[in-house]
């Protein structure tokens, strides 16, 4: 009986060690294979809405009734006919098991896991040699298999609400994303990351329909070379909401924008497994709220088409640089005066998103709008090129004064530091530009000229960072 204490007392002792949410399996079937020499401990979880078995200690490998493989037919079986029993498994198939009961060579004991007087899993014990399993050593495992039992809800609750609290976090932050932001080529890249890191074990795409509606292009990630998932796509102005395809395999869950129409769709591909129906509860909720993101930007684009500030730092937006641009170079030409250009990129910006969140990188490119602002004279125009990119032009202005202009600038951003209390759990931080600098002449159009800017500036991220570099050919 002594060894059948030690069992007991030994694992009772990892049990109390054990976070929730670590597996345990391991170290138990250390134990038991030290004692009993048991060769093997799976325990398996019965998953309702697929009719499956979900091995616990095997990344939840599926047993179900489609199961090939003749052991896991059994266990499965077993498993629908427990009742009061516990199970032998040997050849022969299972048989009820009493404690008087010697096992042969090879064989499985199989004990039901209870919860309120209802079996909801299995655990199963392999033995290559049984001969040390005396009674006392099963009626020792029946009492461990309550505990285990206990372990296991634990954990299960605390996955639950693991993963209940992460989706909340994913939904208000499909929703936070664009308060300010409306460029879908910023937004999408952002739902798509967020969904991934979300639902890791499957792969995510987002389509979004062509403007004339007769494709699907492909937005995020890069590459869908799925021909399952291309040829599925035509099947979403048929359905009603979202479809299930490929053996449950796949996914595809329309973006719905006003009045029903169809404005893409955001398909989940597992390579594994059917999407069980939870992912697909939590899949279908953070694609509605991205097609409530997406619609957002949509009529905010579609207001904004008439803007001429950017509506984050306020400064000239993109179409106004061209107009602006136009005029400048006209007027350079007729008057014979000198125009330079300066275009500016904050150096590691999507680290700051990342480290700090994107609210915090919304700051920062307020806060460098501002100080490229209160650096220029009335006359120098600047803009917001694209996302945390800055073109100047500046007119009565020679290469060598550029240049000053663009150290001063450097210099000004490089020593301010930027509050993000307000909007994160940090204090302050700091960033760097890089910045290129070009002049125009007659031989140029004024896309050369910025693309020249555009080419220094990319020699001073090349050549270190918090630079200044004037364009030479
Ligand atoms: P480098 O030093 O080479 O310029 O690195 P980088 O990280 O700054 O360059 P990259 O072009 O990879 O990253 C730019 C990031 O800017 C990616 C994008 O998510 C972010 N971004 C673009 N527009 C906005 C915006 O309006 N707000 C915020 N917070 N981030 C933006
Ligand atoms: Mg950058
Ligand atoms: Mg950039």
């Amino acid at each position: 009986m002594n060894n059948e204490l030690n069992l007991l007392s030994n694992i009772s002792d990892i049990f109390s060690k054990i976070k929730y949410g670590e597996n345990f399996t391991e170290e138990v079937s250390a134990i038991l294979k030290a004692h009993i020499d048991s060769s093997e401990l799976n325990i398996y979880i019965y998953d309702k809405s697929t009719n499956s078995l979900r091995n616990f200690s095997k990344s939840w490998v599926v047993i179900d009734e489609k199961n090939e493989d003749r052991h896991s037919k059994e266990v499965y079986n077993a498993f629908k006919n427990f009742g009061d029993n516990k199970f032998i498994l040997n050849e022969q198939g299972y048989k009820s098991l009493d404690s008087e009961m010697k096992l042969q060579k090879n064989n499985t004991l199989l004990f039901p896991l209870i919860k309120n007087a209802k079996h909801y899993g299995i655990m199963e014990l392999n033995f290559e040699n049984s001969s040390n399993l005396t009674s006392e050593f099963i009626t020792a495992i029946q009492v461990l298999c309550t505990e285990i039992s206990l372990i296991i809800q634990n954990k299960i609750l605390y996955e639950k609400m693991e993963k209940n609290v992460d989706f909340h976090d994913a939904m208000k932050n499909i929703a936070k994303i664009i308060e300010t932001q409306y460029e879908l080529n910023y937004i999408i890249p952002l739902i798509g990351e967020m969904i991934d890191k979300f639902i890791i074990e499957h792969l995510i795409y987002i389509f979004l329909k062509s403007e004339d509606g007769t494709k699907y292009n492909l937005v995020w990630p890069l590459a869908c070379r799925d021909k399952k998932i291309l040829n599925a796509l035509p099947r979403l102005e048929e359905e009603q909401g979202y479809f299930l395809t490929d053996q449950d395999r796949i996914g595809i869950f329309p973006l719905t924008g006003e009045d029903n129409k169809i404005l893409g769709c955001i398909v989940a591909h597992s390579n594994i497994d059917k999407l069980n129906i939870k992912e697909i509860e939590y899949l279908d909720q953070l694609t509605k709220q991205a097609a409530a993101t997406i619609t957002r930007a949509n009529i905010y684009a579609e207001v904004l088409k008439h803007a001429t500030l950017d509506a984050l730092t306020g400064i000239n937006n993109r179409h106004q640089f061209e107009v602006r641009l136009k005029q400048e170079v006209a007027a350079s030409m007729r008057q014979n005066i000198p125009l330079c250009a300066i275009m500016l990129d904050i150096d590691f910006f999507k680290s700051v998103n990342d480290t700090y969140g994107h609210a915090a990188g919304d700051t920062v490119l307020k806060e460098v709008s501002a100080i490229i602002k209160n650096s220029l004279r009335e006359s120098d125009i600047p803009s917001r090129y694209g996302g945390e990119e800055f073109a100047i032009m500046l007119p009565f202005t020679r290469l060598e004064e550029a240049y000053g202009v663009a150290q001063r600038l450097r210099a000004a951003v490089e020593q301010h530091e930027i509050d993000i209390s307000e909007v994160s759990d940090f204090d302050k931080l700091n960033v760097t530009v890089s910045i290129g600098v070009s002049e125009f002449d007659r031989k140029i159009t004024g896309e050369e000229l910025f693309r020249r800017a555009d080419k220094a500036l990319y020699s001073a991220k090349t050549h270190g960072r918090n630079k200044v570099v004037i364009y030479s050919k």
